[in-house]
């Protein structure tokens, strides 16, 4: 098991004052050796941690004292020590076997290990679960987790999966329900395979033998260019409002039964299907904002709150359990983003200064209704600049896959000395996916939360 480096000591921290220092390594935390952040966060969280660590070649034994519970104050340099579960699928739908060459290699990662559901929100399908991984999740209470269903139809779910175990490997997350463990489901729906009768056999199957989930997204897949499947399509029009449809049907049954709605269709939906999106009470708190579900209704209403000078609710992009972990860095498609915005020197702008908001193609489609208030706010013109996305192709749309790339070319064409706004759903650790930086685009940018209150502050 390769050793865990710290990377940063926060100021003033437990960590800090007792000499911890950047590169040192952890060999253990009161005995017992560092596999993973979460068991670290436990050991880190007592009262009294006693931290071997290596510096030099030499190993120390370091005691700190502090409240129990305060953070430690040292972020290692993996949330996984001992080799991430990697993912024995091969589904036709899967987004990494699309990617284009020459990404960077974390893009090509395919994990299916509980503890980055856990930590991160990535999704699992259960199919390398094991006895001692349920007990340790039922022990810990590690959850959410988040469970990929797909179907419930055994046959169905190891031909999505590719796998034999796929048709089998959904009684682990009875098991873990029966544990009390908490847990979000996920259904990516490749039209002419699970969708019609097949979508209404599996909500019936979660009906019936996963109730206690929290919530399932139903989500459309992405089809990018680099794809070898030939069976796999972007939806039409009518198979989208198809899906939209039969989860409308599918919300009023789980509400008779377990008395919410427990099942919502992606935003991407309702886009391609030209329907207007539920309202904001429809999507009961918003708890799959971050896999695209509700973030139109969230960003609306941020918007309005904002401009009425009211605190908005905050649905910004969510980082779960990472949001306190101590200890565990920003990795992978959720890494935190920018906490502030990037502002250019207020003195560089002049009253008619026109401000772009660099977006994709089905962000345009939210923003540009709101672009009359937008323009209020910034007293002076808003337009959008709109970027599609060459990099991958197919039904690409979303704003979150944007490359450095092809907002380059976008922004090439734009005017000198205008004030460019970019979402940091873009980037992830300050790099686009193709590993660009903003400060390799032609025109300077300023990078905004993505999130309404904080673009509406942005152009106050
Ligand atoms: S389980 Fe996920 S990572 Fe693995 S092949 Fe399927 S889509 Fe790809």
């Amino acid at each position: 098991m390769p050793p865990a480096h710290v990377v940063a000591v926060a100021p003033g921290s437990p960590a800090a004052s007792n000499g911890i220092r950047t590169g040192d390594e952890v060999l253990s935390l009161n005995g017992e050796a560092v596999r993973d952040v979460i068991r670290y966060q436990l050991q880190a969280d007592e009262p009294v941690v006693e931290l071997e660590i290596r510096r030099g070649g030499l190993e120390q034994l370091v005691v700190v004292e502090k409240p129990a519970g305060a953070p430690l104050g040292a972020e290692l340099d993996s949330p996984v020590f001992d080799r991430v579960q990697t993912c024995d699928n091969h589904c036709p739908f899967c987004f990494i076997h699309q990617l284009p060459k020459g990404m960077r290699r974390s893009l090509y990662l395919k994990d299916d290990d509980y503890r980055l559901s856990f930590l991160y929100g990535n999704f699992t399908t259960l199919t390398r679960f094991t006895e001692a991984d349920l007990e340790r999740v039922v022990t810990e209470r590690l959850g959410p987790l988040y469970v990929s269903i797909h179907a419930t139809d055994p046959d169905v779910r190891a031909q999505l999966l590719r796998n034999r175990r796929g048709a089998t490997s959904l009684r682990w997350l009875a098991a873990l329900l029966d544990g009390g463990i908490d847990v979000h489901g996920q259904i990516v729906v490749c039209p002419g395979i699970n969708d019609g009768a097949v979508l209404d056999d599996t909500l019936l199957g979660i009906l019936d033998r996963f109730p206690r989930l929290l919530t399932v997204g139903v989500v459309p897949l992405g089809v990018s260019d680099y794809t070898n499947e030939r069976d796999m399509r972007a939806h039409t029009t009518a198979e989208a409002a198809a899906v939209i449809d039969t989860v409308a049907r599918w919300q009023q049954r789980f509400r008779s039964a377990v008395g919410r709605r427990l099942v919502f269709a992606a935003d991407e939906y309702y886009v391609l299907a030209q329907c207007p999106f539920p309202d904001h009470g429809e999507y009961e708190g918003f708890p799959q904002h971050e896999n695209g579900i509700g973030m139109v209704r969230a960003f609306e209403s941020d918007v309005t709150a904002a401009l009425r000078g009211e605190q908005a609710a905050g649905m910004g992009p969510r980082a779960g359990f990472f949001a306190w972990v101590d200890g565990a860095p920003a990795d992978g498609y959720r890494a935190p983003r920018a906490a502030r915005a990037t502002p250019t020197s207020p003195g560089d702008r002049t009253a008619t200064t026109s401000v772009a908001i660099v977006t994709g193609e089905y962000g345009a489609r939210v923003l540009a209704p709101l672009l009359p208030e937008l323009c209020d706010v910034a007293a002076g013109p808003v337009r959008l600049v709109v970027v599609p996305n060459r990099f991958f192709g197919g039904n690409i749309a979303v704003t979150g896959l944007l490359t450095g790339r092809d907002v380059s070319e976008a922004l090439a064409g734009e005017p000198v000395g205008d004030r460019y706004l970019v979402p940091d759903v873009v980037l992830s650790r300050d790099r686009f996916l193709d590993g660009t930086t903003v400060a390799d685009l032609p025109r300077a940018v300023e990078v905004v939360p993505t999130d309404g209150a904080s673009l509406v502050a942005a152009l106050r």
